[in-house]
């Protein structure tokens, strides 16, 4: 069983459907509310938890409403959840959408998340030196990301940093991931980049191994100077939310078993998250993710 600490976000959001957009100022009535957990620590703990890893999650909630169903819901799914801490007079992080017909509109207020120290991640310490591989996005504080990616590299755990928002990142920073793994615009914007610039050039100029995402087209690596091209897995898709973070995390949870396998394991199994509504919805066990590799 792989041990998994991910590092990240956890978020409520909060999703109005609705004819239209309101204009500022005016009163809409709405169609349909739901609540919905995500975030992408979250959604990535929950997605690696659903693939038999050992999950440890890093990670804040505030002092809301929100916190207990958001912690509940990480137990319910067998996360050890003792490194997720409650931050005082602070919100949890939530995410307001929208959405209208095929467009949507957000506004992301990260609350706990931002209020998630390197000071909480030394404390995690002892779990990240036990863990087979540690996992990192970027909704959380930089100096956060940065604490992460020092203390697993001081204990020898590979860290796949997912740079999803992305933002340019100093070299030295990247040096300390075994892996990163944009899709093509986070890759151009991270390396600060022109995003017009061949994903595979980018590739070759990144300062640690990468893996690109490239929605139903797959993904591609390097293997011994060569860029190598998985395919997608075809599939009826629904709805792409979060095929991202299951692709990272099966990226995680099958790590061990070689670089190749892996990329092969994620894909298939994000593809199959894009086949059910949600981004925790379409998270496949491993039974259905042997079936889809068979
Ligand atoms: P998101 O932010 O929507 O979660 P992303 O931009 O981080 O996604 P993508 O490159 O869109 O990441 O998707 C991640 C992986 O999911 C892809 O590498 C691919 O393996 C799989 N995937 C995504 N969309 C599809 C699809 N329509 N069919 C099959 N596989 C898909």
């Amino acid at each position: 069983m792989t041990r998994l600490v991910v590092v990240g976000s956890i978020n409520m959001d909060l999703v109005t459907l609705a004819q239209r957009f309101p204009a500022p100022g005016e009163t809409l009535l709405g169609e349909r509310f739901l609540s919905v957990h995500g975030g992408k620590g979250g959604n990535q703990a929950v997605a690696a938890a659903r693939l038999g890893a050992e999950v440890h999650l890093v990670g804040a909630v505030g002092d809301d409403n929100f916190a207990q169903p958001l912690r509940d819901a990480l137990l319910e799914e067998g996360i050890h959840a003792e490194h997720v801490v409650h931050v005082e007079n602070c919100s949890s992080g939530t995410a307001s959408i929208t959405v209208a017909g095929a467009e949507n509109s957000i506004v992301v207020v990260p609350g706990a998340n931002a209020r998630l120290t390197p000071g909480h991640v030394a404390r995690a310490r002892e779990v990240i030196t036990r863990a087979d591989v540690v996992l990192v996005q970027m909704e959380i504080p930089l100096e956060t990301v940065e604490a992460t990616l020092r203390i697993g590299h001081q204990a020898q755990v590979p860290v796949i940093l997912n740079p999803a928002p992305a933002q340019a990142l100093p070299a030295d920073w990247l040096k300390l991931a075994r892996y990163i793994t944009p899709n093509q615009h986070e890759l151009a914007t991270l390396l600060g980049a022109d995003p017009a610039i061949d994903f595979r050039e980018l590739m070759r100029r990144s300062p640690c191994p990468v893996v690109v995402t490239r929605g139903a087209e797959g993904a591609w690596f390097r293997e011994e100077g060569a860029p190598v091209h998985q395919s997608g897995f075809k599939v009826e898709a629904a709805d792409s939310t979060g095929a991202g973070d299951t692709f990272n995390a099966a990226l995680a949870v099958y790590l061990q078993e070689g670089l190749p396998i892996a990329v092969r394991k994620a894909c298939a199994a994000a593809a199959l998250s894009v086949t059910r509504l949600g981004a925790r919805g379409g998270m496949p066990r491993p039974a259905e993710l042997d079936a889809l590799l068979a």
